[in-house]
């Protein structure tokens, strides 16, 4: 007998099966379920199925063993057999692994009635995840659709993650970054950056028909343990591998959860080798993960991770301009300048301060001045700000200059401990109460006389040197009260 043959009988005789199986499952399981399996061979009455994956096998034995038996006795007749063949992953290849041989379900004994329904029995059970609404095309992709590629500013802080992301958003699945992993710190735009990879895809002609959901790792976790407590996995799983773009946000939350991770790393999987888009985010690097599983961590890296940086100046500047803009109000320049130098750590709280500025300019029917930004700012800052002190002063100088705290006691010339030293002074007597002998002591037992020198230098060169001039602003800044 041919080879086609052989393969023709085992169609055959799945196709056998396949009509009982139609006709005890939903279609979505039959979907997910059943379609991916492709009849290998017909040895006599063995039928060999080839299935995706070894937790594939798992779960038709775990959930389908009855209704199999059945379309084996329809298909095959009483001593019909079935054998697992597991394609095997490996990195992005598939490979045949031995077959699995696996002993067929044995005929019905005494099974309670109705083992056949199992499977549709799971629909009536009340779950969260809702497979008809999937079929009606009712799904909630849970995007906001206020965040868009459009409104994300470009910087050099974020082009990669960015571009990444828009090929993602242009070619799901197409392209190479498949998983994409985008992270960075608390802010910095990787909700906004991935939701827009979602929102992108449902916009376009094609992505119309793509299932796309966005799903923060809590979010995730919790179904997960409901699913537990429901008895419904089946469901939850079923309905997660029927994704067709994933958006899963925050994964380092899945740090230390095993079971969590176990159904992710099937689901993951599931989608991967079925040429289905993933996408994550994290507040670490991959390497940092700690309590991720290694062979989740290493499935990250199969495709592209990219960081999130802390805004530049002019990517701050451009954002408050953006919001603004979009807000339709107009604000001077000096104060756009003013909220970018101010806040430097991330976006959401430039944000945050841009919606309590607008929000008091609104409710005095005032325009936003630098007074009211400096006024709002302090408002906002004066909790968290750590208490303004000489120590505070002299470190943050230190930091900001390159040199050591000990460098701007010492006694030595250089103009690189100078200017740095004669910047602390002067921010010193800014700032804090310290009396100019006072000052000098701290500054390495200088004179009183050497502190006015100081203050009065800084003063006549943020006349002419521009550089220095901002930088003193900068810092004078982080002092404000
Ligand atoms: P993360 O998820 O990294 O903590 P978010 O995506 O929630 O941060 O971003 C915080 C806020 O900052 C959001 O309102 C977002 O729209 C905004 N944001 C962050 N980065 C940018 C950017 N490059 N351009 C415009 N808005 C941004
Ligand atoms: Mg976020």
């Amino acid at each position: 007998m041919t080879s086609e043959l052989v393969a023709n009988e085992a169609n055959i005789a799945w196709q056998n099966c396949l009509k009982i199986i139609k006709e005890n499952v939903s279609q979505q399981s039959f979907k997910t379920w059943f379609e991916p399996i492709i009849p290998y061979r017909l040895i006599g009455q063995k039928l060999i199925i080839q299935v995706p994956s070894q937790f594939f096998y798992e779960w038709l034995e775990d959930h389908y063993v009855q209704l199999l038996r059945k379309a084996l006795d329809y298909s095959l007749g009483k001593n019909g057999q079935l054998e697992y063949s597991i394609i095997v992953d490996s990195g992005s290849k598939a490979k045949n692994e031995p077959t699995i041989s696996v002993e067929a379900p044995k005929p019905e004994k005494e099974k309670p009635r109705n083992s056949f329904s199992n499977d549709k029995s799971s629909e009536t059970i009340k779950n969260p995840f809702n497979l008809k609404a999937l079929e009606d095309n009712g799904i909630d992709s849970c995007l906001n659709p206020n965040y868009h590629f459009s409104n994300f500013i470009e910087g050099d802080c974020n082009r990669l993650a960015r571009a990444a992301s828009f090929a993602v958003g242009e070619r799901p699945s197409l392209s190479s970054f498949n998983p994409l992993m985008i992270y960075g710190g608390v802010g910095l735009g990787k909700t906004h950056l991935v939701q827009a990879i979602g929102n992108h895809i449902k916009m376009s002609q094609k992505g119309k028909e793509l299932f796309v959901l966005y799903v923060s790792s809590e979010k995730f976790t919790s179904q997960f343990i409901n699913s537990i407590r429901e008895n419904s996995l089946q469901d939850f799983m079923s309905f997660y591998m029927q994704v067709d773009v994933l958006i899963i946000d925050d994964v380092q939350f899945l740090s230390g959860k095993e079971k969590t991770q176990e159904s992710f790393f099937h689901i993951f999987n599931h989608l991967h080798q079925n040429g289905k888009q993933i996408v994550m985010t994290s507040d670490r690097p991959p390497r940092d993960l700690v309590g991720m599983e290694d062979r989740l961590l290493s499935r990250f890296k199969w495709g592209l991770t990219a960081d999130l940086q802390s805004p530049d100046l002019e990517t701050r500047i451009a954002i408050i301009q953006k919001k603004i803009e979009d807000e339709g109000i107009d604000v001077a320049f000096e104060v756009i300048e003013y909220l970018a130098h101010s806040i430097e750590s991330n976006v959401r709280e430039l944000e945050g301060v841009m919606i309590s500025l607008i929000a008091q300019a609104s409710l005095m029917r005032k325009t936003i001045t630098l007074e009211l930004a400096k006024t709002t700012l302090n408002h906002i800052v004066a909790e968290n700000e750590k208490e303004v002190n000489i120590d505070n002063i002299m470190s943050t100088v230190a930091e900001e200059y390159d040199v050591r705290i000990s460098d701007l006691k010492s006694k030595s010339r250089l103009r690189n401990f100078v200017i740095p030293r004669q910047v602390a002074m002067f921010l010193t007597k800014e700032h804090t109460s310290l009396s100019l002998k006072m000052i000098g002591y701290h500054f390495g037992g200088r004179d009183h006389s050497t502190v006015i020198h100081a203050i009065q230098t800084i003063n006549d060169l943020s006349e002419v040197d521009k550089e220095l001039a901002t930088k003193v602003n900068k810092l004078r800044l982080m002092f404000k009260r």
